[in-house]
């Protein structure tokens, strides 16, 4: 039986970080004033290692959780993640995905699918080479982020995504290209509103293009339609090109929130577990996993914060609400 929270939602979905580093500072995620050289990161033993993540895994898939997707930080800085692959697909009917910027693909996408791996989301968010450098903040070119995405592809670890965070005067003028560009290589572009998580991000309701300016953008030059879901609680709103070459998701997180459907949990690296990407407070399982617990008593507390979930940030969202302290994306996971 899945466990159900106070406004009926069932938990599906469970995103792991695994860990709080990244080789990237995107400047809406990990802005490089505050993640400079200074900054401290979690200790290799204050982080989760791979045995207490796949304890816990188990235990979230016997509660109902269908889908695991690892993230970050950048997964793929974790070292040995392979490891971790192989001891999470033992576990029976789970969709096991990642999300990664894509620049370590290239030298770990056959040993991410000979683990297990089923599927990868790669981030970048234009094909220009000048916006997309001051994007990732450390002069990461398109090329290589291109090259780790085909060689996912290659390696089977499809259908590949691709997610594109867009905000307001830093790459609209990406929109069509990469839209164009996707289309023909047959993966699936999502756009995602650029959202006030943390708050190192500075973020204001001004940076947001609205899912719908995109929709028209595109729209006008190759003609779209929307579509069904794929199942109940998917975050990405379909359309379809009417010519019948592919589709691209919405990811309206802010202009049209979707927190009714909002199925998901989420662990940090170092094991609090975070039932809205806006939350203010974690609950501790490392706490648990290293001082003895029982399975049985893991479970319980699982099933108590799920039973007590009332989050729906997105839709109260207001001026008001984005002084609130909240957790780092970089931390959380996306
Ligand atoms: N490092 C990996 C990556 O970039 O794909 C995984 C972690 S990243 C936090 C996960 C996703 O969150 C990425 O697609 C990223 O673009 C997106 N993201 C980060 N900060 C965001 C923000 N403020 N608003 C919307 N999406 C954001
Ligand atoms: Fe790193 Fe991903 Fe955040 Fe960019 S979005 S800084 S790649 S964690
Ligand atoms: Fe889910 Fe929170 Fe996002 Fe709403 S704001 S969709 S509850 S993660």
């Amino acid at each position: 039986m899945p466990l159900i929270d106070t406004l009926n939602r069932p938990l599906r979905d469970l995103r792991i970080s695994v860990t709080d580093r990244c080789n990237f500072r995107c400047v809406y995620c990990m802005p490089k004033e505050i993640f400079g050289p200074d900054h401290q990161f979690l200790h290799r033993d204050q982080i989760l290692t791979f045995e207490e993540i796949t304890r816990l895994s188990r235990l979230f898939a016997a509660h109902g959780v269908q889908k695991i997707r690892l993230t970050g930080g950048e997964p793929l800085v974790r070292k040995d993640l392979p490891e971790l692959i192989s001891m999470l697909s033992t576990i029976p009917d789970l969709d096991l995905t990642l999300t990664t910027n894509g620049s370590l693909l290239p030298k770990h996408a056959q040993a991410l699918k000979d683990a297990g791996l089923k599927r990868v989301t790669v981030s970048l968010d234009s094909l220009d080479n000048e916006i997309f450098k001051s994007m990732n903040d450390v002069d990461f070119p398109v090329e290589k982020v291109i090259e780790g995405m085909d060689a996912a592809a290659a390696a089977g670890l499809t259908p590949l995504k691709v997610n594109m965070v867009v905000k307001r005067g830093l790459n609209e003028s990406s929109i069509l290209p990469m839209a164009r560009f996707f289309r023909e290589k047959g993966y699936i572009l999502r756009f995602i509103e650029y959202m006030d998580v943390g708050h190192t991000n500075g973020w204001r309701m001004d940076d947001v293009v609205p899912a719908a300016e995109i929709i028209q953008m595109i729209n006008a030059e190759m003609p779209l339609e929307p579509t069904d879901p794929n199942y109940r609680g998917e975050v990405a709103g379909r359309w379809r090109y009417k010519d019948g070459k592919g589709e691209i998701g919405m990811i309206a997180s802010v202009t049209q929130a979707f927190c009714r459907d909002c199925n998901r949990a989420r662990i940090s690296a170092e094991g609090k577990l975070y039932t809205c990407l806006f939350a203010v407070k974690g609950y501790d399982f490392r706490d648990m996993l290293r001082n003895g617990a029982t399975d049985e008593q893991i479970s319980r507390s699982i099933a108590q914060v799920w039973g007590q979930r009332g989050d729906r940030y997105s839709e109260l969202r207001s001026e008001n609400t984005t002084s609130l302290p909240k957790v780092e994306m970089s931390h959380i996971g996306g």
